[in-house]
């Protein structure tokens, strides 16, 4: 849980994360905080150093060790971005137990990258993890780590279905399943055994206009060999290939706020592509169920490079 001094003592590490900037370095700043006060600042220096250990978290740490004991378990550190992998391995040495961040670090991140150094709890001479609180991220990071996607170049696909308006506010996605899977014994044609969940999104998104209020279209649907057979009110919808990144969305259907939170919140941002106006799907295997905590969905976001 974030406190009221949390966003004083980030501000602290902003102001530190500039003299690193003003010095040429990446505008990392981080302070470690016992009993309410400052007990070490760190400021990254790796450039200036001529080291790359001079990350701003272990600068922070040193000086707090230096000043006091060894273990820091009821000390919290703050930091500008998630403290990487080496940085991670210092504060859990230390054994903090409260790690305040700014802003995730998606690849060699401690906490949201697939290296969770930071909050691994399978390491037998380590302490439990300590708790992560990020301060720009409202929700709580995924129960399941996200791991970065893998970039594929798609065949299109014809696919065979039905569709709706909805918005996410609105969320109509478990009547439009529920109307269309009775009906997929219908459908002669079909190839594989996945189901495809479409999206068809207007320009908001791409320009930063998207709420939960605005209405975009949502098919439910299967792959087809061809359009030689279409049951009544079912359509084909013709989905082009090109590039996705492909995320693996882990948890039920109602976690989903979190993995895009994670994907447009996170990845895409610092991820040097751009998102493409080709429809959004997601591909569910034939034995998926939305209510499982440990079912597991494809996320297809389309993209293309900056
Ligand atoms: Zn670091």
């Amino acid at each position: 849980m974030r406190t009221e001094t949390d966003t004083h003592f980030m501000e602290r590490c902003k102001a530190l994360a500039a003299i690193a900037a003003e010095r040429g370095e990446s505008p990392v700043g981080s302070v470690v905080v016992l009993g309410g006060e400052i007990i070490g600042e760190g400021i990254e220096a790796g450039t200036f150093r001529q080291d790359v250990t001079f990350h701003a978290e272990v600068e922070a740490v040193r000086e707090a060790v230096r000043k006091h004991e060894k273990d820091l378990s009821a000390a919290t550190i703050y930091s500008t971005h998630e403290p990487c992998i080496l940085c991670s391995y210092v504060i859990r040495h230390h054994r903090i137990g409260r790690v305040v961040i700014q802003t995730p670090v998606v690849y060699i991140g401690g906490a949201s990258s697939g290296y969770p150094v930071l909050t691994a709890s399978d390491i037998p001479i380590w302490p439990p993890p300590p708790e992560v609180v990020f301060l720009n991220v409202p929700i709580q990071p995924p129960p399941h780590t996200m791991y970065p996607p893998i970039l594929t170049t798609a065949q299109p696909r014809r696919l065979l279905g039905i569709r709706i308006q909805t918005s996410l506010a609105e969320n109509r996605a478990a009547e439009l399943w529920r109307a269309f899977r009775p009906r997929i014994a219908e459908i002669q044609n079909r190839l594989g055994a996945d189901f495809f969940d479409v999206k068809r999104y207007g320009p908001e998104l791409a320009n930063g206009q998207f709420t939960p209020a605005t209405v975009f279209e949502k098919w439910a649907v299967v792959e087809v060999t061809d359009s030689s057979h279409i049951p009544p009110g079912m359509e084909i919808l013709d989905l082009p290939g090109g590039l996705y990144a492909v995320f693996v969305h882990h948890g039920p259907a109602s976690a989903f706020a979190r993995t895009y939170q994670y994907i447009f919140g996170a990845w895409l941002p610092t991820s040097g592509y751009l998102l493409d106006e080709r429809p959004h799907f997601d591909i569910m295997g034939p034995t998926y169920r939305p209510d499982d905590p440990e079912a597991t969905e494809e996320v297809w976001v389309p993209v293309r490079e900056q």
